[in-house]
């Protein structure tokens, strides 16, 4: 039977589509896309003329069977996102688990990711870190979110869109006060910005320049400063002293 072949796609600049990569989408029967009308650009840059099939989150599920029999028929099919490597804040997962399971054979080619080539170019930790796509839209939700990754010592990974980055970053700067951030804007192509520090600090950037407020973002942000874990010794000590306090005992 076919492969999938799960192909990375610029973020940007087309230069980074691999050698790999074009081979397959021209050696595959079918092209699964996110739209396929973004696609098609791609394709037609490569001077490629393959079918194409739409495949988005409202239709992924449905398109599982017809997929799957294409595959057992022996074809192969390339799946790609409008953008980056796909199943990455992007569609496919429910499409490769629901496949894998099936038995098909799945190749990941890989190639351009938002979040990798931001944490390559931060100068943040990058040897744990915790990426978390995009937060809620909404501003309650949002700071609820960070709340709860208010401890985590990895650096923090969000993407953005530019109708909301302010608001995420002054939600930032509320949640987790003044950490060091790394913004990352327009990654790969004519613009890429990099821009270091304060929530409130990026904001005054953006105030002053409201072009730093456009394109597509990754939010990097330094994770928690590692919490003092008391000693033993000193655990049971206060237990002691604890007990001996709720015993009225003075010490
Ligand atoms: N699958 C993609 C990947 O591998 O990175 C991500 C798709 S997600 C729907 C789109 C988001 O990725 C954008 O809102 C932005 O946060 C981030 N992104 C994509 N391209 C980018 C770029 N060139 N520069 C900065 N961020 C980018």
């Amino acid at each position: 039977s076919g492969t999938l072949y799960v192909v990375a796609t610029p973020i940007g600049n087309l230069e980074d589509l691999s050698p790999r990569a074009a081979r397959v989408l021209g050696d595959v029967a079918l092209v699964a896309a996110e739209d396929t009308r973004h696609t098609a650009r791609l394709l037609r840059h490569l001077g490629l003329t393959v079918p194409m099939l739409s495949l988005h989150e409202h239709n992924e599920a449905a398109r599982i069977d017809q997929l799957d029999e294409r595959l057992a028929g022996g074809d192969s099919i390339a799946l790609v996102s409008d953008a980056g490597t796909p199943l990455i804040s992007d569609p496919g997962f429910v499409l490769v688990r629901e496949l894998r399971a099936r038995g098909r054979h799945i190749v990941p080619v890989p190639g351009p990711c938002a979040l990798v080539a931001a944490l390559s170019g931060a100068g943040l930790p990058t040897d744990r870190f915790l990426f978390h796509g995009f937060l809620p839209a909404r501003t309650t939700a949002r700071s609820r979110r960070l709340e709860a990754l208010a401890r985590r010592e990895e650096t923090l990974v969000f993407y953005e869109s530019p109708h909301r980055i302010r608001e995420t970053l002054a939600d930032i700067g509320g949640v987790l006060g003044a950490r060091r951030l790394v913004l990352a804007r327009e990654l790969t192509k004519a613009f890429e910005t990099f821009l270091d520090g304060s929530a409130e600090a990026l904001l005054a950037r953006m105030e002053a320049d409201p072009d730093q407020a456009r394109g597509e973002f990754v939010i990097m942000v330094a994770g928690a400063e590692p919490q003092q874990v008391p000693e033993p010794d000193d655990v049971e000590a206060e237990a002691l002293l604890g007990a001996l306090l709720a015993e009225g005992i003075g010490v």
